[in-house]
């Protein structure tokens, strides 16, 4: 999921790229590069690392100015992080410079052919296959050259290339991974996502399949890859740069935690009415008979989502009476039970651009299933893919664990249901109306949360500082928190965290408990409390470290643990997401403790653009 930039225009590309390309790292920070053209010559630079040592290398090298460029962070799929693999890559003779998202799924079989033909190869990437192919087939008009390659690449590819013998020139192409235009006065941008380029525009358009952008100085032209015109359709967003720029906090996931009482009240906002929900964006597709037709719910996600799209499940089953199947997103193209329209496909995606969601998409759609996504951004792949979109309105999100995106979607979750119910029964029962009114209150009760826990956590992080393992266990839906905190713990702060089922520590997983051995113990659930406690008193007798997570006012279970931790209570649908702040801010803190790169874990990157 590398991340790509490009700019043509009258200033210098330089600070644009860079600056551009560091929003952007953590889509990958195995290496950076950049090339510049001056209108006459190419140059480039390349340096395994971060961005900041791309900068480095360009302070002892200095690149010589233009106003033309393109540039690369890469996430390696193919071939070590070494400069030798960094983008922008070239062919035999240096002709071509191209940087490149994505995997060409066929570049084994056209090496072996480029080869034949005499093409010598200086990388272990896939990518290198698109410039000696360039050099292949090159008539000598960059467009055409371009056009008689494109059909011969198999897999996903953003792509940007240029050409030392059309110095003036960018080409860029976007086929299943994301790459979006800017537009500025006289000038253009390109990057893989639009906060990137908010500091320069608010004007953009994401190139689609099939189509490519040929950016010459003061022109964007948009082509077919038969060569027919096409009118770039631009979105205007309203995100604020403030957003996106390095946060007063230590680090990017720390501002988006503290930012959950903003973002999950900018995501009700207007869709929560005295007369129930209103989500004026499916509501002309899904007539209450369309809905009433609905057999069965498939809600397909990966990662952080897919455990949204568990609570998803016990709320939609609970409240609709239909069944509901959460998958992997990964495995649903393979493995899915026998589909038609009336099952309902409800895909979860932070960044609309996750490969493996995309593909759960195509399949479903190729069964002819509806398909509604809850994504943070707009104009993603996965929202136009869609039949229906509902957006998670948290702004940016740039730390890699995902924080403020998880209680957003967890937030639409409720709505979409609560929605449903609506269509299905008319009106609410006593229970979900409780649902509706606590909505109403949530972004208050999140700040309580991050009141309540904050400086207690910072504190109880320590404790982290030389562990390696680490239990959470709960039950019903504690039981999915729990796999979210594990996640979490995991991905920031590379403790060994694992996620049971409260009730099933004992069929196993006892085994490991020894003294002292960190256990926490999720009890937000009032009518699972005394099974909980049960299952607390047990790994006690093993000696472990109990800390409990539950609501005011729990003085049982507060007799029962080590340290307990509280927060507010709400309705039980809506206890995972005030509960989700302090498992969050218990990685952040372990993970800064334990003096890990919190906003950039190791081998992980956000928007995984590859399967
Ligand atoms: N396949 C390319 C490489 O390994 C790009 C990787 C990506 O976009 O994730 O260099």
């Amino acid at each position: 999921m590398s991340g790509i930039v490009g700019y043509i225009g009258k200033r210098n590309a330089q600070p644009i790229l860079l600056d551009s390309l560091e929003h952007l790292d953590y889509r990958g920070y195995d290496s950076a590069g950049i090339a510049i053209s001056n209108g006459t010559t190419i140059e480039k630079r390349r340096s395994v690392g971060r961005v900041k040592d791309l900068r480095t290398c360009i302070l002892r090298e200095p690149i010589p100015s233009g106003t033309i460029g393109i540039g690369h962070t890469r996430w390696a799929t193919h071939g070590t992080p070494s400069v030798q693999n960094s983008h922008p890559l070239t062919g035999c003779d240096d002709r071509f410079l191209v940087v490149h998202n994505g995997i060409i799924e066929n570049y084994t079989a056209l090496k072996r052919s480029l080869k034949k033909q005499g093409h010598v190869f200086k990388t272990d990437t896939d990518t290198e296959v698109i410039p000696h192919l360039l050099e292949q087939y090159d008539t000598g008009d960059f467009e055409t050259t371009v056009q008689a390659i494109l059909p011969l690449l198999r897999g996903s590819f953003a792509l940007a290339m240029m050409s030392r013998e059309h110095p003036n020139m960018i080409i860029a192409v976007s086929q299943d991974n994301p790459l979006i235009i800017g537009f500025g006065k006289g000038e253009a941008y390109l990057a893989s996502d639009i906060p990137a380029l908010l500091p320069y525009t608010r004007e953009f358009y994401p190139i689609k399949n099939n189509e490519m952008a040929i950016l010459t100085l003061g022109k964007v032209q948009l082509k077919t890859y038969d060569g027919i015109s096409v009118e770039p359709k631009r979105v205007t967003v309203d995100w604020n740069v403030q957003d996106v720029l390095f946060p007063d906090q230590d680090h990017h996931m720390l501002k988006e935690i503290l930012e959950q009482t903003k973002a999950v009240e900018e995501t009700l906002k207007g869709r929560l009415t005295p007369v129930g929900v209103k989500l004026p964006e499916i509501e002309a597709p899904w007539s209450k008979e369309r809905v009433q037709n609905i057999s069965k719910i498939h809600i397909v996600a990966s990662g952080t989502s897919y455990h949204a799209g568990i609570i998803g499940k016990k709320v939609l089953e609970q409240l609709l009476q239909i069944p509901v199947q959460v998958s992997f997103s990964s495995e649903f193209r393979d493995d899915h039970p026998p589909l038609d329209d009336r099952d309902l496909i409800i895909v979860l995606s932070q960044s609309g651009e996750t490969a493996d969601t995309l593909s759960a998409l195509r399949e479903a759609k190729r069964f002819g299933c509806p398909v509604i996504a809850i994504t943070n951004t707009v104009g993603s792949t996965i929202s136009r893919k869609a039949d229906n979109t509902l957006y998670t309105k948290a702004g940016p999100e740039l730390a890699v664990a995902s924080t403020k995106a998880y209680t957003s979607q967890l937030t639409v979750m409720m709505l979409l249901a609560l929605w449903l119910e609506q269509q299905i029964r008319d009106t609410h029962d006593e229970y979900s109306q409780a649902l509706l009114e606590s909505l109403t209150r949530l972004p208050m009760d999140i700040d309580s949360t991050l009141i309540m826990t904050k400086d207690a956590i910072d504190q109880l992080a320590q404790i982290t500082y030389d562990q390696e393992h680490l239990f959470l266990i709960g039950r019903g839906l504690d039981y999915v928190l729990a796999l979210e905190g594990a996640l979490k713990l995991q991905e920031v702060a590379y403790i060994h965290a694992d996620a049971y089922a409260a009730g099933e520590m004992k069929h196993g997983t006892m085994a490991l408990i020894t003294p002292g051995v960190p256990v926490i113990a999720l009890a937000t659930q009032t009518h699972l409390m005394d099974k909980v406690i049960s299952n607390i008193k047990e790994v006690k007798a093993r000696d472990a470290f109990v800390i409990g997570i539950t609501k005011i006012g729990e003085d049982l279970l507060t007799e029962e643990v080590d340290q307990v931790l509280y927060i507010p209570e709400t309705h039980p649908f809506l206890m995972p997401i005030l509960a989700a702040i302090p498992l969050q801010l218990l990685a952040y803190y372990s993970g800064t403790v334990r003096g890990h790169d919190v906003d950039r874990p190791r081998n992980l990157a956000k928007s995984l653009t590859v399967e």
